[in-house]
C-alpha cells in the first residue's frame, strides 16, 4: 500500500516524501481511511507505530478540503498529555502542513501565555494542547472551541494516569456536540474503554499491534543485580559497550539527578529530564542528548510518553516501574519505526514483584543474566519497594497542572502511600 492510495491531497504526499516515508505504516493503513471518511476512531497504537502521521495526515487533509471561515476559528484540537508530546505533535503538525495553507500552534504550560494567545488571536486552523493550559486560556476567555470540527485525545491512557479526566470533560463539554473524534492509546483498561464510550459516537477500531505487547525489533533482557551495584553496572555497560545515546528511566527526580551527577563523574555526560525541571531545561537537555552532545539522558516517566528520538538504539530501566504498563511505554523509546533497539533493565531482589507484573503484562518472560563483579545481593529481601518511598516533593502537582483537584484518586493515592498497590497515580509526581 502507498499513501497515494489512501487518497491524501498531493500538498500531504509532497510532505510525506519529503520526510523520507515511503510506505504507511500499519496504524496509518488502518486509521486513515476511515478518519478520511469522517468517521470516529477509537485506535490501539503502541508508541513508534507511526501513529501521529496516522492522525494528523487525514485531519489535514479534511481541514484543507473543507472551506474555511472568514474569522478563522480553531478548527482541530490535539489534546496530549505532556509538553514534549504536544512539542512533538505540533512539530509533526508543522511538517505535515508545510503547503497547506492552514495554520497550527502549541500551547502548554510551564511557560509565559502571552506569545501562545498572540498566535491563536492571528487565527490557528489546528490547535496542539495539554490539558492544564488549554483549561486556563478558556477560563481567561481567549480561545474558544465552539468551533471545532475534529478532537483528537492523544495517549488517552496516559491521560488517565495523569488524573486528567474532569480536564478532558471540561474540554469535551465546551466543543460543540457534532464533531468527529479520534482516540489514541497504546494500552486498553476498562476505564480507557468506558472514557472512550463517552467520547466517540459509534467508533471504528482499529488496532496495529495487539494491546500492551512490546514491539518486536526491542531486544530485552534484564540483569540481576545489588541495589548498591545498579550505578557501578549501568557505567560499565555504558563504557564498555561504548554506547553513545541512551535513555535510562529512574523512578524519582531525586534518583534521576543523582544518577546524573556519578555518570558525569565518571566521564559519561549526562542530563536529567523529569517534573522539577524547568521547561528551559527540559528542552535543552532533550536538545543535548537529539544532538549527539548528551549522551545519556536520565529521565522519570514523564518522559516515557512524548519525547521521539529517531532509532535510539538503548533504553535502561535503572529502576524498574510500579506499573507495568510503563515498562512498554518506556521501551517503546527505542525500536521506533521497525529499527533495532535493545532495552535492559537493572532489577534488584526488591523489584521482583514489578518484574512480575510487567512479565505477566507482555506475557513474556524476560531473560535473566547477571555481571561478575555485580551479583544480585542473596540476603536482600524481595519485599516490594514501598510506594514513595525515597520521593520527593511528594505533594507538587504534575508539570501540565496547576490548578487543584484534578484527580479523584489523587488524595487516596497519598494516604495509600505505603501500601505495596502500585499506584497509576504516583508517576504524575515526576
Ligand atoms: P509516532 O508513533 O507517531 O511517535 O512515530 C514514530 C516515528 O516514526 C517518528 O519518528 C515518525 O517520524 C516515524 N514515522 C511515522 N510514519 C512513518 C512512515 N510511514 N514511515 C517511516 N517512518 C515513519
Amino acid at each position: 500500500m502507498s499513501f497515494q492510495s489512501l487518497g491524501l491531497s498531493e500538498a500531504l504526499l509532497k510532505a510525506i516524501s519529503k520526510k523520507g516515508y515511503t510506505t504507511p505504516s500499519p496504524i496509518q493503513q488502518k486509521a486513515i481511511p476511515p478518519v478520511l471518511e469522517g468517521k470516529d476512531v477509537l485506535a490501539s497504537a503502541q508508541t513508534g507505530t507511526g501513529k501521529t502521521a496516522g492522525f494528523t495526515l487525514p485531519l489535514l487533509h479534511i481541514l484543507s478540503e473543507n472551506p474555511k471561515e472568514k474569522f478563522k476559528p480553531i478548527r482541530a484540537l490535539i489534546l496530549t498529555p505532556t509538553r514534549e508530546l504536544a512539542a512533538q505533535v505540533y512539530a509533526n503538525v508543522r511538517e505535515y502542513s508545510e503547503f497547506l495553507n492552514l495554520k497550527s500552534a502549541v500551547i502548554f504550560g510551564g511557560v509565559n501565555q502571552k506569545p501562545q494567545v498572540t498566535t491563536i488571536k492571528r487565527g490557528v486552523d489546528v490547535l496542539v494542547a495539554t490539558p492544564g493550559r488549554l483549561l486556563d486560556l478558556q477560563n481567561q476567555g481567549l480561545l474558544s472551541l465552539k468551533r471545532i470540527e475534529i478532537f483528537v485525545l492523544d495517549e488517552a491512557d496516559r491521560m488517565l494516569d495523569m488524573g486528567f479526566l474532569r480536564d478532558i470533560q471540561k474540554v469535551i463539554n465546551s466543543m460543540p456536540a457534532k464533531r468527529q473524534n479520534l482516540m489514541f492509546s497504546a494500552t486498553f483498561s476498562k476505564e480507557i474503554k468506558k472514557l472512550a464510550t463517552g467520547i466517540l459516537n459509534n467508533p471504528v477500531q482499529v488496532e496495529a499491534t495487539p494491546e500492551n505487547t512490546t514491539v518486536e525489533a526491542i531486544t530485552q533482557k534484564v540483569y540481576r543485580v545489588a541495589k548498591g551495584l545498579k550505578t557501578g553496572l549501568i557505567i560499565k555497560l555504558i563504557s564498555d559497550g561504548n554506547w553513545k545515546q541512551v535513555l535510562v528511566f529512574t523512578r524519582t527526580k531525586h534518583g534521576a539527578n543523582k544518577l546524573c551527577e556519578k555518570m558525569g563523574k565518571s566521564g559519561i555526560t549526562a542530563a536529567a529530564i523529569h517534573g522539577n525541571k524547568s521547561q528551559g531545561a527540559r528542552t535543552k537537555a532533550l536538545a543535548g542528548f537529539k544532538s549527539g552532545k548528551v549522551r545519556v539522558l536520565v529521565a522519570t516517566d514523564i518522559a516515557a510518553r512524548g519525547l521521539d528520538i529517531p532509532l535510539l538504539p538503548h533504553v535502561v530501566n535503572f529502576e524498574l516501574p510500579n506499573i507495568s504498563e510503563d515498562y512498554v511505554h518506556r521501551i517503546g523509546r527505542t525500536g521506533r519505526a521497525g529499527a533495532k533497539g535493545e532495552a535492559l533493565s537493572l532489577v534488584s531482589a526488591d523489584e521482583t514483584s514489578f518484574l512480575r507484573g510487567i512479565e505477566k503484562l507482555i506475557d513474556m518472560k524476560l531473560p535473566v543474566q547477571v555481571m561478575e563483579g555485580f551479583e544480585p545481593d542473596p540476603n536482600a529481601s524481595t519485599a516490594p519497594i514501598k510506594q514513595g518511598q525515597g520521593r520527593q516533593n511528594r505533594n507538587s502537582r504534575n508539570s501540565n497542572s496547576k490548578s487543584s483537584g484534578r484527580s479523584n484518586r489523587s488524595s487516596n493515592t497519598n494516604k495509600n502511600s505505603s501500601s505495596t498497590r502500585p499506584s497509576r497515580n504516583s508517576d504524575r509526581r515526576n
